[in-house]
């Protein structure tokens, strides 16, 4: 079998939860959108149900998944996409976001007893989300509908930046606007609640620290190991070229191995050198990133054999350095990873 593996260790998915639980004491909703960042929502859940007070989620098929796994609460963090979802609102009794004026239109048909609506307010990101001048009239309407409850929510621009002004500002937007009003509360994500306390309302979203993707320095743990299995092993001389449009020459005689991941497997492209590990120790890549394969430089390493494991990263890798070297962000690296990939789970 191609050993080209993610290992996802769920114990320190726990442990993940269980730090954001020292950083906060709001209630935690835990964003599992995009299948858990691509680690599996159905094994996520099993580890993390328990600890949180509801999930969130981008597409409806997405809520369905995650309403096989759990009764708690499952928000549609952009609301519907077409009208006709409110149906299916119904159906899964999930909350939905209100984010623009059109998604409210014809909403009285339906039943939203089972609904909270999380009214989404503009405080500077100017992504999604009703402007200021709007709320009064909007939360209004949204009040005279028959949901189960109404939260107040934003979302923060740079909250993983320590006291990013602009994100102040929209924090102090959002209490202005919504002091004093007797409904719940959300803006913080992940890194709001280790940056940012004074973000903090009645319901925290982290999503990314829950994967250990970033915050390490507060004390996430990664959660996933990218390993692979060198398949070929060749010497090369001085001068020789490799890999596609022989981007890459070899200054000296070495050898190249070959490891079968590649960008359809997830990898984000490189033309660049990124570093593996194998037997503990670095490498270079050689050449541009193929489809199916990664080349690497074993320099004249003769210990390296066929079927020794490559580490593209490991449980104490900090996701964050090395999505540095891919030239992208760790929530890429996780979500990119694809179905060809075999998944294992350690406890
Ligand atoms: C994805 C998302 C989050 C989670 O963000 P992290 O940076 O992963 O913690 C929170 N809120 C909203 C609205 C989101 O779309």
């Amino acid at each position: 079998m191609r050993k080209t593996e993610l290992k996802i260790k769920l114990s320190n998915l726990k442990d993940n939860i269980n730090l954001i639980k020292k950083f906060t004491n709001a209630d935690i909703q835990a964003v599992v959108k995009a299948n858990s960042y691509g680690l599996d929502v159905s094994e996520v859940l099993k580890v993390i149900e328990d600890d949180v007070e509801s999930f969130s989620v981008i597409t409806i098929s997405e809520a369905e998944e995650v309403r096989k796994h759990t009764t708690k609460p499952i928000l549609l963090l952009q609301g519907i996409h077409e009208q006709e979802e409110y149906s299916l609102i119904e159906k899964y009794k999930l909350d939905f976001v209100i984010h623009s004026n059109w998604q409210l239109h014809g909403i009285e048909k339906y039943n939203l007893s089972n609904s909270r609506i999380w009214l989404k307010i503009n405080t500077g990101m100017n992504r999604l989300g009703i402007n200021l001048d709007d709320f009064e009239k909007l939360f209004q309407k949204v009040k005279s509908l028959n949901a189960k409850d109404i939260v107040l929510m934003s979302q923060l621009s740079a909250s993983s930046i320590k006291d990013d002004s602009e994100t102040l500002s929209q924090i102090e937007t959002f209490n202005n606007l919504v002091n004093g009003i007797p409904c719940k509360k959300s803006l913080s994500n992940s890194g709001a609640i280790f940056n940012m306390p004074e973000a903090e309302h009645d319901i925290v979203r982290p999503g990314i620290a829950i994967y250990g993707g970033k915050y390490n320095e507060f004390g996430t743990k990664n959660v996933s190991s990218l390993t692979s299995q060198i398949i070929s092993l060749r010497n090369i001389k001085a001068g020789d070229k490799v890999g596609y449009d022989g981007s890459w020459t070899a200054r000296e005689d070495c050898i190249i191995g070959s490891i079968p991941i590649g960008y359809a497997d997830g990898l984000p492209y490189f033309k660049k050198p990124i570093t593996v590990s194998i037997n503990g120790k670095e490498f270079k890549t050689a050449g541009k990133l193929n489809m199916d394969l990664t080349l690497i430089n074993l320099e004249q390493d003769s210990s390296i054999k066929i079927g020794d494991t490559v580490k593209l990263w490991d449980f104490d890798s900090n996701l964050s350095k090395v999505s540095e070297e891919f030239n992208t962000i760790s929530y890429n690296l996780l979500t990119n990873i694809s179905s060809r990939v075999t998944k294992n789970y350690l406890e």
